[in-house]
């Protein structure tokens, strides 16, 4: 899979998140991603949070991200807590590295 193009909108239709699979409404900016595999090409919506999670863990994903990558992850340690929650977990723990 290539990744084409990568930006952010605001969208024009309620959009799946690619990471916690909440649909959020029209009008709502969420990053996209746009990638080719084999000739086609799709659309991958992701919410602020979880761009904001990916920043936190990229380094887990060297194979590219499945649908549902945020839930997965809170899987392990934040099960049944909203994405929002975890973000907020991941940075309080990079503040305790700065330290
Ligand atoms: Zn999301």
């Amino acid at each position: 899979m290539q990744m084409i193009r990568e930006s952010k909108v605001k969208t024009r239709k309620p959009r799946r998140c690619w990471g916690c699979c909440r649909v959020f409404p029209a009008g709502t900016e969420m990053h996209v991603n746009v990638t080719v595999d084999q000739g086609e090409a799709a659309s991958y919506y992701t919410c602020a949070t979880c761009q904001e999670i990916y920043a936190h863990i990229w380094d887990k994903f060297d194979d590219g991200l499945d649908e549902g990558w945020t839930l997965d992850e809170m899987s392990y340690t934040h099960e049944g807590k909203t994405p929002e929650e975890y973000l907020q977990a991941l940075e309080d723990m990079s503040d305790a590295d700065e330290r």
